[in-house]
C-alpha cells in the first residue's frame, strides 16, 4: 500500500472494530491500481456521521450535509463520508437530496467511471463491482450503468470523461462516446467554472491532443464557451504533438491565443467568457507578446522586461511545440543581464526629481518612463546624477 494510505488504514480499522463497514474510494484506489502517485485519500463507511463522530475523540463537521466528516487521528485530518444515494437532478446538475444508505453498493454505482467506482478494504483487498479492473486493463472510460441517463443527471462528468481519457491517456469506450455526442447540449447547463476546471486538467494531462479530439468529435466544442467559432484553429491544434509540453494553465490560454490567432480583445473575450481571472489573463497577454517574439526570433530588452522571467519561460514552453523554443538559460541570462528588472530598481523616481528642481505634474511621469526606456535599452547609465541631467536634457528638449 502505498505511504498515504498507511495512516488512513488505522481509520478504517477504528470503523471497523465499531461493526461498520469502511473503504478507500474514489481516485486514490484508482491511482494506486494503475501505479501512479495519488491525490487525496478519499475513504467511504456504513456509518453515519453522527455514529462516526462517537468513534473518534476530535471531528470536523466539513461537509455533514452531505455526509463528509472530517476525522482528527495521530493529530492529521482524514475525510470520511457516509454511503449515500442522489437523486433530483432535475437541473442536469448535483442532486436534489442526497440520502445515508447502508450500502456499499449503492454508493459505487452512482459514481461517474467504472475505474472510479471501486473500493478497497484496509487490508488491501479491492472490490470491483462494476467491471473496472477489465476497463483499468484495457483503458478505457465507461460510464456506470446506463451512460445516456448518467450525462442527463449531471452533465458534468461528459468533461470528466474527456478529462480523465486525457489523463490516463485512456481512451471513451464506445457506448459512453456516444451518449457524450447524444447529450453533449446538456453542458449548457453547467457553470463555466466547472467546465473550466475539467478543461484545464485535460489540457495538462498527458493526451491533451486526444482530449481535444475527443471535445471536437463528440461536439462538446459547441457547448463551451467561444469554441464554437474557431473549428478548424481546434482541428489544427488537436492534430499537434502537444503531450509533455504544457505545464500550467497560463501555458494553455496562451497556446489557445496563438493558435487561434486572437487579437488582444479577442483574448480578453476568450477569458472573461470562460470566466478566467484578470490575473490569468493579464499573464496570457504577456506570454503571447513573448510567444511572438520567439517566434521572430530576435530578443528585445523592452520586451523580456515588459513580459517577465516567469512568462518568458511560459512562452518559450508552447513554442517548444513548434521546435521554436530557446535554452532556458539563454533566456534566463538575457533576462538577468536587464539593466533593471523593473521600475523600482531605476536610480530615480519622482521624489529624487522634485528635489532636483522638477515640478510635479504628467511632465515628470512622462520623464520618467523615458529614462526607463532608456536604461533598458542601454542608452542610459542607471546611475542617479547621469538620469538626472538627462532628465533635464528631456525636460528641455519638450
Ligand atoms: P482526482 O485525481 O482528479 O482527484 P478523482 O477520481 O479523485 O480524481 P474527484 O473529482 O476527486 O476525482 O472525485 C472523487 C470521486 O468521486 C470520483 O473518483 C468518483 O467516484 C466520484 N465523483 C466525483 N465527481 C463525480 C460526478 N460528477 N459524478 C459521479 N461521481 C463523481
Ligand atoms: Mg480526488
Amino acid at each position: 500500500l502505498p505511504s498515504e494510505f498507511i495512516d488512513a488504514r488505522k481509520v478504517l480499522q477504528v470503523i471497523e472494530q465499531n461493526g461498520f463497514e469502511a473503504y478507500f474510494v474514489g481516485g486514490s484506489v484508482r491511482d494506486t491500481l494503475l501505479n501512479l502517485p495519488i491525490h487525496d485519500v478519499d475513504m467511504a463507511t456504513s456509518a453515519y456521521p453522527a455514529e462516526i463522530k462517537k468513534f473518534f475523540k476530535r471531528t470536523i463537521d466539513t461537509g455533514i450535509e452531505h455526509g463528509t466528516v472530517t476525522v482528527m487521528f495521530d493529530h492529521k485530518g482524514f475525510e470520511i463520508t457516509t454511503f449515500r444515494t442522489e437523486s433530483g437532478y432535475q437541473d442536469f446538475r448535483r442532486p436534489d437530496k442526497v440520502t445515508f444508505i447502508r450500502s456499499l453498493k449503492e454508493d459505487l454505482k452512482r459514481r461517474d467511471f467504472t475505474i472510479n467506482a471501486f473500493a478497497m478494504k484496509e487490508n488491501g483487498e479491492v472490490i470491483d463491482l462494476f467491471n473496472g479492473m477489465e476497463d483499468l486493463q484495457h483503458h478505457l472510460i465507461r460510464a456506470v450503468g446506463d451512460a445516456n441517463q448518467r450525462f442527463n443527471e449531471d452533465a458534468l462528468r461528459m468533461m470528466r470523461a474527456v478529462r480523465f481519457g486525457s489523463q490516463l491517456n485512456f481512451k471513451i469506450e464506445e457506448k459512453t462516446f456516444a451518449a457524450i455526442k447524444a447529450n453533449c447540449q446538456l453542458l449548457k447547463k453547467i457553470a463555466i467554472e466547472r467546465i473550466n476546471v475539467e478543461f484545464i486538467k485535460m489540457m495538462l494531462g498527458i493526451s491533451p491532443s486526444q482530449g481535444l479530439q475527443e471535445i471536437l468529435g463528440t461536439d462538446l466544442f459547441e457547448y463551451v464557451p467561444f469554441f464554437n467559432q474557431y473549428l478548424s484553429e481546434l482541428k489544427h491544434l488537436a492534430n499537434l504533438d502537444l503531450s509533455n509540453h504544457l505545464t500550467n494553465e497560463i501555458q494553455v490560454w496562451s497556446l489557445l491565443a496563438f493558435e487561434l490567432n486572437l487579437k488582444q480583445s479577442q483574448i480578453r473575450k476568450m477569458m472573461k467568457l470562460w470566466k478566467c481571472s484578470n490575473k490569468m489573463t493579464e499573464n496570457v497577454l504577456q506570454v503571447v507578446k513573448g510567444i511572438k517574439m520567439l517566434q521572430n526570433k530576435q530578443i528585445v530588452s523592452l520586451f523580456i522586461y515588459q513580459i517577465g522571467l516567469n512568462n518568458l519561460l511560459n512562452a518559450n514552453h508552447v513554442m517548444e511545440i513548434y521546435g521554436l523554443n530557446q535554452g532556458e538559460e539563454e533566456l534566463e541570462n538575457a533576462f538577468n543581464s536587464l539593466p533593471i528588472k523593473q521600475k523600482a530598481e531605476l536610480n530615480v523616481n519622482g521624489g529624487s526629481l522634485i528635489k532636483a528642481g522638477f515640478k510635479p505634474g504628467p511632465q515628470l511621469g512622462k520623464v520618467l518612463n523615458d529614462l526607463e526606456l532608456m536604461v533598458i535599452n542601454g542608452e542610459v547609465e542607471n546611475d542617479q546624477i547621469t538620469l538626472i541631467n538627462k532628465a533635464k536634457e528631456l525636460a528641455n528638449e519638450n
